[in-house]
């Protein structure tokens, strides 16, 4: 695959400051498809003394004209999308079909909601006898994660450049292929020099130095609640701004009311999707213990019809993790309906999707993070153990409820305590806030709360 050798820094492609190089490897057929440069604290000084000279003039440009060139950023990913989709699936190993819909769908989306919100955002407010000013919060530094490659970007840069500031983006280590497309699509978008800047490495010397830089006014990141911890405990001790976006354990709450075979349906396919790589996941599903048997039973079967269809997870090491949960869970006594730690396939990363019943609360499965195809299946005796359960993790990320209607369902989601519900399997909002509650995050992304990340007050009184 086409790969840039250097780094994207003021408005050029730059050799990087060292020799090292990041071998890309396509997950389906651990094949090398390309090298990217790993790039060094050097690098990631020159990108951020680049975004820091373009600051001024684009924090002074009028929203108008800002509005304009993410428009024509957003117009350049739709032009490319298909040669977009196609490098995500080369370095990610999702189906073609879905990094078309979703990979590059929902970051055209997202592009396209933030030209329009610089454009209609009041930048100004009047209260009483003051005038608050929403300026631009400076330098941004983007650290990003593999999972959605290219929508990870998006929602950060977007904002960020709607705002006024101006970007450095450290995108994950296995996917910097769709990081070098998007930083050829801001250049051809008109996008003036030093504005964007793209840096590739490896995170803890790359995405360290940059999260550690003192020309960074704000670390937006996306990725581990591990390495979140760490950014955050850096720019606590430096005075800045931190957005973190971690973890989740979600749940998919079934009431008895609900129908059930679309709740389970939905439910499998909300996991199963990405190869299970989806931070807010719906990876523990409750259900009734009257209706328990016929939910673990339509959930193992439409587990096994993923079998042909899903793509492998990210890398081996991923797949490594992903079996030893499975395994874990085994050994911790939950009963395998599908699925199972046996790789399918002799080539690629490929997990089995993977079905657990009979999984209690306390066990690692239905508390710890996999980021693979494995839903569990927990039993509820009554609402109030159904939210007790639904609550007990560290994580607060998303969920779903079902119920005959959506009121009830509404009532259950209320005293949730997560960042996002879907009610009776509501659809994908490009402008609703997402982000978590708990150890799922700092700060929300996405629609007129996520632009108001990279905004800072300033009061004039009268
Ligand atoms: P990760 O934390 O290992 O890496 C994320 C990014 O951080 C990568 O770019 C990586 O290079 C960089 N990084 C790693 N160590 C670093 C360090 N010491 N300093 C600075 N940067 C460093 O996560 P991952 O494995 O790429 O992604 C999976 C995780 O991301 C999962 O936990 C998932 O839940 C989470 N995630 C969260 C959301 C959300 O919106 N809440 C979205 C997607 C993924």
């Amino acid at each position: 695959m086409k790969a840039h050798d250097g780094m994207y820094i003021d408005g050029e492609w730059r050799p990087a400051a060292g020799t090292d190089a990041i071998a890309v490897v396509n997950p389906a057929d651990e094949q090398v498809i390309a090298q990217v440069p790993a790039g060094t604290a050097d690098d990631v000084d020159a990108a951020v003394r680049a975004a820091r000279g373009a600051l001024p003039a684009w924090a002074a440009t009028p929203p108008a004209e800002r509005a304009a060139r993410i428009t024509a950023l957003r117009d350049v990913l739709v032009a490319r999308k298909d040669e977009i989709a196609e490098t995500v699936t080369a370095e990610l190993g999702s189906p073609l079909k879905l990094s078309q819909a979703v990979h590059v769908g929902a970051p055209i989306a997202v592009a396209g909601s933030y030209a329009e919100l610089a454009a209609s955002y009041a930048f100004e407010e009047k209260v009483g006898n003051s005038t608050v000013h929403l300026e631009p919060v400076g330098v941004v530094g983007a650290i990003t994660p593999w999972n959605y490659p290219l929508h990870q970007i998006v929602a950060k840069v977007a904002p960020a450049l709607a705002a006024g500031c101006t970007v450095v983006l450290k995108p994950a280590e296995d996917t910097p292929l769709t990081a070098q497309l998007f930083a050829e699509a801001v250049h051809e978008a008109g996008v003036p020099a030093g504005v964007f800047n793209l840096v590739t490495g490896l995170g803890p010397v790359a995405g360290q130095a940059l999260a550690g830089h003192e020309g960074v006014d704000l670390v937006s990141f996306t990725g581990s609640t591990a390495v979140g911890r760490q950014i955050g405990a850096t720019a606590g001790a430096a005075v800045k701004r931190v957005a973190l976006e971690l973890g989740g354990k979600s749940a998919n709450v079934i009431l008895p009311s609900a129908d059930l075979a679309k709740a389970v349906n939905v439910g499998v396919a909300n996991v199963m999707s990405n190869s299970g790589q989806t931070c807010s996941a719906w990876t523990r599903m409750l259900v009734h213990d009257s209706q328990y048997d016929e939910a673990v039973a339509l959930a193992a079967e439409a587990a096994a019809k993923y079998g042909e269809r899903i793509g492998p997870v990210v890398n081996a090491k991923q797949q490594q993790r992903v079996r030893s949960y499975i395994e874990k869970g085994v050994a911790e006594g939950a009963r395998l309906v599908a699925g199972g730690p046996e790789a399918p396939r002799d080539q690629g990363y490929f997990v089995s999707p993977t079905v657990f019943a009979d999984v209690t609360p306390e066990m690692t499965i239905a508390q710890e993070e996999i980021f693979g195809p494995v839903l569990s299946i927990l039993r509820y005796e009554d609402e109030s153990d159904a939210l007790r359960i639904a609550n007990g993790t560290v994580y607060g990320l998303a969920g779903a409820v079902w119920a005959g209607e959506a009121t009830e369902a509404v009532a259950f989601a209320r005293r949730l305590d997560t960042g996002q519900v879907d009610i009776n399997g509501g659809r994908f909002n490009p402008l609703a806030p997402f982000g978590g509650y708990k150890q799922s995050g700092v700060g929300r992304e996405l629609g007129s709360h996520g632009l108001s990340e990279y905004l800072q007050t300033k009061s004039l009184q009268f």
